[in-house]
């Protein structure tokens, strides 16, 4: 069992009155907690009253969950979901972020060397590769201290348009996060090296297009660049009109 869902449940108990440590195991104290909710059956194993306790909050804050205890791939992004949902009402995820510049003192600075802190980043909806649609990428490695950033974005644009609109508008397309490589025509390193930028649908928005091409300076994409800004995202597009794939998080 995932001790960061442990101590997360441990958290939600104890905003219900329960007073408990917050040490992520599930020892007696959790359990009697857990045991004594009404919707968790008699004799459920451990896994189960956890399972059940996701799916009862789940119901909460979103359609009906049916309640079984039953521990599958969609508890795991149950609980990513509710986590997402109770760091926005904590205050948790509050913005804008502030990112440092681009340059590589700064870089190097805030986010260490390039390639290391690396983390994986669960996706709120399936991607796909931009040159292999058939390709379904459900996580991609990125820095840690960009990661609840970036969950965050995901999560709101899943919010606001909805997996349909999403493929509609290629929002789904990725073309990658972290790769160690030097900027074209230069020596320093692409801000992808620190994996801290992230490309989306580069065939409609290639490198050296314009908003009179590229898909992105679209009056639909106006609430997608909304939400990288909120979170202090620099689009290359909106920044500076080329490039309209690349987001990063570093400014310019
Ligand atoms: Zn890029």
């Amino acid at each position: 069992m995932n001790r960061e869902i442990v101590r997360f449940i441990q958290n939600r108990l104890n905003e219900e009155g329960f007073n408990l440590a917050c040490d992520g195991i599930a020892g007696p104290k959790t359990m009697e907690a857990l045991r004594s909710l009404a919707v968790i059956g008699e004799h459920w194993t451990r896994r189960e009253c956890l399972a059940g306790y996701l799916q009862m909050l789940m119901g909460k804050i979103s359609n009906p969950v049916v309640i079984n205890g039953r521990w599958t791939d969609e508890t795991d992004a149950m609980y990513r979901k509710l986590k997402f949902h109770y760091d926005s009402i904590s205050g948790n995820a509050s913005g804008p972020l502030k990112w440092p510049s681009q340059s590589e003192d700064e870089l190097y600075k805030f986010y260490g060397k390039v390639g290391q802190h690396q983390v994986r980043l669960h996706l709120p909806y399936p991607h796909v590769l931009a040159w292999n649609p058939k390709k379904v990428v459900n996580s991609y490695s990125c820095h840690e201290k960009v990661h609840d950033s970036l969950e965050r974005v995901l999560h709101r644009v899943l919010e606001h348009y909805g997996y349909d609109r999403i493929q509609e508008l290629n929002l789904d397309k990725w073309g990658g996060c972290l790769n160690v490589r030097r900027v074209r025509q230069g020596s320093r390193y692409s801000t992808h090296s620190w994996g801290i930028a992230v490309d989306y649908d580069p065939s409609h928005n290639q490198l050296d297009w314009g908003r009179d091409k590229a898909v992105f300076a679209q009056p639909e994409y106006d609430k997608w660049w909304e939400i990288w800004t909120d979170e202090g995202w620099t689009s290359l597009g909106l920044a500076k009109n080329y490039d309209w794939m690349h987001i990063q998080a570093a400014a310019i």
